[in-house]
C-alpha cells in the first residue's frame, strides 16, 4: 500500500495547526473554530475541526479581497509571477497534497497522485501562460473584481484550481468556500499561497456550510461562480437575480455513454469502468447511463460484469485498489437509498468489500425504463444504469431525453457514424472512443440543468473578465 507514512506526516501536518481547518482572509489564519468535524470517509477517523464561517467573517473576507484588488488588478506580470510559483510549490508539496485528498474524501491515492494533483497545478501553469498573454492577447481588459466561489467535495483541490487559477489570471480577487466535509487541502493551498507570495487578501478562503455558502453569494461581490448540485445552482440564481452579480453554475450530470455494434469492446469496457467508477462516480461529467446497441447487448453486459468482478475496493490509501469510499455517511445513504428503490435488474460485483467505512459496490442496473428516476437522476455513486437501442437516431434520442447535458461519450469504429452522431447530442462536451479528457486549454461547462459557463481556456478566462471585453474564441495558443 501507499506508504503510512505519508498518512502520518498529513495527520502531524494538521496536529501542527491545532488540528483546525478554518479562515485564511487577508493573508492570516482565523479565526479557528472546532464547530464541526471532517472525517476519513473510509475509517470514520475525526482528521480535523472546521469552522463554520458566520456572515460577519464572509464580510471581512471579502473586505479584504476588495481592498487588494486594485493593485492585483493591474500588473499582469506579477500574476503571471505569482501562479507560476503557486504551481511549483504545489509540485513541491504534491505528495502531502495528494495524501490530505485522499485522507478527507476517502479517493483512491492513484488517482489524487496521478490525477486530481497533477491537473490541479497544470491548470495554474496554464492560467500563469494566460495571465502573462493577456495585457498583449486582450489589451484594455479589465477583471470584474472580487469573486466568491463555491465548490463541492467530489474534487476539493481540483475544483479549487478551476476556481482560483482564472479569476486571478484576469486580475480578480477571491473568496472560496470549499465544502463542507473537504477543506483540508485548502488548508495546504492557502499556505502555499503564503509561501509563493501571494499579497494579502488576494486569495482568502473561508470555510463553512451551505448557510455560509449562502452568505457569500449574498455578500457585496461582483461575480459568484459555484459548481455543486442543481438544486443548491438553482437557488443561488434566484437569490442573485437583479443583483447585478456575475453568475457561472457548473451542475449535475447524467451522461449518456453509447456503444455501437462495430466498437471496439475491450476499450469501450475499459472506458466505461473510468467513466463511472472513477472516483467511486462521485463525478459531475459520470457516464453514469450506458446505452448499448441491442443486438450487441447480452455480450457487451456479460464482458462488463467479468470486469466488474476483477475491481478492487479498499482503503484509499492503498495502490494498488480501483475503488475507494464514497465521500460520507450521508452520500452513502442516498445511494443506498435510490438503489434499494429500484425495480431493475440489479448486480452488484461479487468483491471483497471492507467491513467497515462508507463504502459501495460498483453495481450495474439493467431493464429499467427510460423514464424511471434511475434513468433520470443524478446517483452520484458507482452506479451505472443500462438501456438498449437498436437505430442511431434512437440512440441519439435517448441519449438527450434527460434535463442535463454536461457530458457524452460514444464508441465506433466508423468515423463517420461518430461525426454524424457527436454533433447531435446536447452535451457540453462529447467524447469519441475515449472518456474524462480534460485539459486546462480545454473549455469545460454544461447546457441546460448542467449550468452555464465554461472553466478552461480562453473562454473560462472570460467568465472572469467585464463583458464589454470582446473574447477571444479559439485562439491557437496553448502556453
Ligand atoms: P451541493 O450543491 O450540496 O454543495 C456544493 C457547495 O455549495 C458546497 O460548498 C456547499 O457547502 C455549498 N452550498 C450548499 N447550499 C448552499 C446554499 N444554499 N448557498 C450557497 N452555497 C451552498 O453539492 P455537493 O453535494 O457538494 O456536490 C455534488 C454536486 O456537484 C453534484 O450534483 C455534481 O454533479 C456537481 N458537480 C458538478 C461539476 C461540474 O463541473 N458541472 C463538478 C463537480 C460536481
Amino acid at each position: 500500500g501507499l506508504a503510512p507514512e505519508s498518512a502520518a506526516e498529513a495527520r502531524a501536518w494538521l496536529q501542527e495547526r491545532g488540528g483546525i481547518a478554518g479562515h485564511f482572509i487577508n493573508g492570516k489564519w482565523g479565526p479557528l473554530r472546532d464547530d464541526f468535524a471532517s472525517s476519513n470517509p473510509a475509517t470514520g477517523e475525526k482528521l480535523a475541526g472546521v469552522t463554520k464561517g458566520t456572515a460577519e467573517e464572509v464580510a471581512s473576507a471579502v473586505k479584504a479581497a476588495r481592498k487588494a484588488q486594485p493593485a492585483w488588478g493591474r500588473d499582469a506580470h506579477k500574476r503571471a509571477r505569482v501562479l507560476y510559483a503557486i504551481a511549483r510549490l504545489m509540485q513541491k508539496h504534491s505528495r502531502l497534497l495528494a495524501t490530505m485528498e485522499s485522507l478527507d474524501n476517502g479517493k483512491p491515492i492513484r488517482e489524487s497522485r496521478d490525477i486530481d494533483i497533477p491537473l490541479a497545478i497544470r491548470h495554474f501553469y496554464y492560467h500563469a501562460g494566460l495571465a502573462q498573454l493577456l495585457p498583449v492577447e486582450m489589451p484594455g481588459h479589465s477583471a470584474l473584481g472580487v469573486c466568491g466561489q463555491i465548490i463541492p467535495w467530489n474534487f476539493p483541490l481540483l475544483m479549487l484550481a478551476w476556481k482560483i487559477a482564472p479569476a486571478l489570471a484576469a486580475g480578480n480577487t477571491v473568496v472560496l468556500k470549499p465544502a463542507e466535509y473537504t477543506s483540508l487541502s485548502a488548508m495546504v493551498f492557502a499556505e502555499i499561497c503564503q509561501e509563493a507570495g501571494v499579497p494579502a487578501g488576494v486569495v482568502n478562503i473561508v470555510t463553512g456550510d451551505g448557510e455560509t455558502g449562502a452568505a457569500l453569494v449574498d455578500a457585496e461581490v461582483d461575480k459568484i461562480a459555484f459548481t455543486g448540485s442543481t438544486s443548491v445552482g438553482r437557488r443561488i440564481r434566484e437569490q442573485t437575480a437583479g443583483s447585478g452579480k456575475s453568475l457561472t453554475l457548473e451542475l449535475g450530470g447524467k451522461s449518456p455513454y453509447i456503444v455501437f455494434d462495430d466498437a471496439d469492446i475491450d476499450s469501450a469496457i475499459e472506458g466505461l469502468v473510468d467513466a463511472i467508477w472513477f472516483n467511486q462516480g462521485q463525478v459531475c461529467c459520470a457516464g453514469s447511463r450506458l446505452l448499448v446497441q441491442e443486438n450487441i447487448a447480452d455480450d457487451f453486459h456479460r464482458r462488463l460484469k467479468a470486469r466488474m468482478a476483477k475491481l478492487r475496493v479498499g482503503d484509499p490509501l492503498d495502490k494498488s485498489i480501483d475503488v475507494g469510499a464514497i465521500v460520507d455517511p450521508v452520500q452513502h445513504d442516498t445511494i443506498t437509498r435510490l438503489v434499494d428503490a429500484s425495480d431493475g435488474e440489479i448486480h452488484k460485483a461479487p468483491v471483497a468489500m471492507p467491513e467497515t467505512g462508507c463504502f459501495y459496490p460498483p453495481t450495474l442496473i439493467t431493464g429499467l425504463h427510460t423514464a424511471s428516476p434511475l434513468m433520470q437522476e443524478e446517483i452520484f455513486g458507482p452506479v451505472l444504469v443500462s438501456t438498449t437501442f437498436r437505430t442511431p437516431a434512437e440512440a441519439v434520442e435517448v441519449a438527450n431525453n434527460t434535463r442535463y447535458g454536461l457530458a457524452a461519450t460514444l464508441w465506433t469504429e466508423n468515423v463517420n457514424l461518430a461525426l454524424d452522431i457527436a454533433p447531435k447530442l446536447v452535451a457540453g462536451v462529447v467524447w469519441v472512443n475515449a472518456t474524462n479528457l480534460f485539459d486546462a486549454a480545454a473549455p469545460f461547462g454544461g447546457v441546460r440543468e448542467s449550468g452555464f459557463g465554461r472553466e478552461g481556456g480562453w473562454e473560462g478566462l472570460s467568465a472572469y473578465l467585464k463583458s464589454d471585453t470582446k473574447p477571444i474564441a479559439c485562439k491557437p495558443l496553448s502556453p
